[in-house]
């Protein structure tokens, strides 16, 4: 899958990743800034609700919303999506969404938020808030600290099981591959003898 990263809700440095699949545009996690790159009506996929996630949903032509169930509310709580705490103005995105689960093929990777996905393509996993290139996703803005273990170990698993040339796409920082995921990222190491 060809696929474009755009830096969006600065300053959090935000990838928005942008691709066609069948004649449909798809955009994951659109934050502040997104329309200067994207004009056309698409299909939004949220791994996570943070408001730097969700912040240029307003911005964009919604065809539809997925984003998980246990996320959704953060949509329309700003308090709840952080945007009271760290942006000078509310998120809230009153749009209808639908659970990405049902219409895409996901893995449940709570830790970072309750609700934290893998959204899962041919050749390309986008990871959110949850792994990064190097490390992984803080646990401390509404996330858990139990969970995000039950997480690593399930996703070290999955990751191990992957084609290894597949393409890692985390929330902020550069892209990787899976290979060099499992080789470079500390807490995806653990397990390993
Ligand atoms: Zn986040």
């Amino acid at each position: 899958m060809n696929f474009k990263r755009y830096i969006t809700s600065s300053p959090f440095d935000v990838n928005t990743y942008v691709f066609e699949m069948n004649g449909t545009l798809y955009v994951v996690d659109p934050g502040e800034g997104i329309s200067q790159f994207v004009k056309d009506p698409v299909v939004v996929l949220i791994t996570h609700g943070h408001c730097d996630h969700i912040s240029g949903i307003p911005e964009l032509q919604v065809k539809e919303l997925f984003i998980s169930p246990e996320d959704a509310h953060m949509l329309t709580d700003p308090a709840a999506n952080l945007s009271l705490s760290f942006m000078d103005h509310p998120v809230v995105v009153e749009l209808e969404w639908k659970d990405i689960d049902s219409g895409f093929k996901t893995l449940k990777v709570p830790g970072h938020t309750k609700g934290s996905r893998f959204i899962i393509f041919d050749g390309v996993v986008f990871t959110g808030d949850t792994v990064f290139s190097d490390t992984i996703g803080r646990i401390d803005l509404g996330g858990s600290e139990e969970d995000m273990k039950v997480t690593l170990s399930r996703i070290e698993e999955f990751f191990r099981n992957l084609p290894q040339e597949w393409i890692v796409c985390p929330g902020h920082g550069e892209t990787t591959t899976v290979k060099d995921l499992l080789r470079r990222n500390p807490f995806l190491r653990r397990n390993v003898t």
